[in-house]
């Protein structure tokens, strides 16, 4: 039987040499795959109550959408500095060089709101912790986050359980 693995493209040394890029344009094209994946979110949360899915730019709109979609929740997009229209929180977090920012509308969420975060992939965890910060500035509560892809050897995991987030992911590639 085909796996998510197997719809899921590594893509050697991109964006630089020494990384192996998980590309899921692939598995996103793949009707089975896509809708397994989904599928499979959703049933682990399908009793929690959350109020709303906030993703994270870019491949976090797509999973997020579909999983708001089908857990008849609001979406909230968490996006790079200078895309959002409106008033916004914004919230620096470290790249391997250098720093960058992500935004949330900052009347993007009535205080207290339950929330679910999804990206397509957490590695050292940065972005996500930047997100949660976001999502709590705004004064919502981060109750799980979820991705489809886990890289647990750069400590993302482990770094949200630590703040108390129960994490869920599908698919785990040791050592990279
Ligand atoms: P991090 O903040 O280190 O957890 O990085 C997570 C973010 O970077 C996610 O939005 C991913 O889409 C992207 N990312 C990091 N490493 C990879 C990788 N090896 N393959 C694909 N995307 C990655």
């Amino acid at each position: 039987m085909k796996t998510l693995y197997d719809a899921i493209r590594t893509v050697p040394n991109y964006p630089k040499d020494g990384i192996m890029f998980r590309d899921i344009t692939t598995l996103l094209s793949d009707a089975r795959a896509f809708m397994t994946s989904v599928d499979a979110l959703v049933q682990h949360h399908v009793s929690d109550e959350f109020d709303l899915v906030a993703g994270i730019e870019a491949r976090g709109f797509i999973v997020g959408g579909a999983l708001a979609h089908r857990l008849a929740c609001g979406f909230i997009p968490v996006r790079k500095k200078g895309k959002l229209p409106a008033a916004t929180f914004a919230q620096d977090y470290d790249l391997e060089y250098g720093t960058d920012t992500l935004e949330i509308h900052s009347d993007a969420l009535t205080p207290g709101q339950k929330v679910l975060l999804v990206d397509d992939l957490i590695a050292t965890g940065g972005t996500a912790e930047a997100a949660i910060k976001l999502i709590e500035r705004a004064g919502g509560e981060v109750i799980a986050c979820s991705f489809v892809i886990d890289l647990p050897d750069l400590g993302g995991r482990a770094k949200l359980e630590a703040m108390g987030k129960p994490v869920l992911t599908l698919v785990s590639y040791e050592g990279d």
